[in-house]
């Protein structure tokens, strides 16, 4: 990780900024479906949670397999993904490119945090752990999903009429959707930042011992 939602701000950020060049679901998908491995960690009890797929040998292995399973259902995707008034169609080797990038930008994000990543497996050095401060790195995430909410909102609702849209949103109902569902998205995000106090005793761990720690109950009651 961190708390895993956090990779999805510069992922909804990358993938608005390079609409034309990513495909944004499978960016979004492959940028957090990397902490399958300590979630999965967890449920065996071992003594560490950032293995294997915490590395780019790992990240390249699972950004094959999104694209793989990404691919046969784009067309599903693609009506999902319509609802939010955004229009994309993606050859394999686009789906690929991004989900191996999906996850390399988890595991950069990832490295800064974990003493006991290998981020260049086999090789057993981390370069980038405590470069820089764990709080930044919640802070650029958080910072990035605000960003690619307001390039979200103004590609999907204004940005047709420059022809920088992101989809056909000619609708002054589906605007208005759009614009209540960032807002609201927003205001969340704003609360999880407002209880700050919950990433406390996970930045001590990150900084300190380089190991996970049991966390209070009511922190996960709070993140829950
Ligand atoms: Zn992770």
């Amino acid at each position: 990780m961190p708390f895993t939602p956090f990779h999805l701000g510069p992922a909804l950020l990358i993938g608005l900024l390079f609409f034309p060049f990513l495909d944004l679901v499978s960016l979004l998908v492959s940028s957090v479906i990397v902490d399958v491995e300590p979630l999965y960690l967890m449920t065996q009890h071992a003594p560490y949670l950032h293995g294997f797929f915490h590395s780019y040998i790992g990240g390249t292995i699972i950004g094959i397999l999104v694209a793989t399973g990404m691919y046969p259902i784009r067309s599903w995707l693609q009506k999902i993904i319509a609802l939010f008034g955004i229009l994309q169609r993606s050859s394999f080797h686009r789906i690929l490119f991004t989900s191996i990038l999906g996850a390399y930008s988890h595991i950069l994000l990832d490295s800064f945090l974990y003493g006991e990543m290998k981020p260049f497996y086999p090789w057993d050095f981390n370069p980038f752990l405590n470069a820089v401060s764990a709080l930044s790195i919640y802070g650029f995430c958080s910072i990035s999903f605000i960003l690619g909410l307001i390039i979200y909102a103004y590609r999907a609702t204004r940005g047709w009429r420059t022809g920088k849209s992101i989809g056909l949103t000619t609708s002054p109902v589906r605007k208005m959707l759009i614009i209540v569902m960032v807002t609201v998205i927003a205001f969340g995000l704003w609360l999880l930042m407002s209880s700050l106090p919950f990433w406390e005793p996970k930045l001590r761990v990150n900084l300190h011992h380089h190991r996970p720690v049991r966390l209070p109950q009511e922190t996960f009651l709070r993140l829950g």
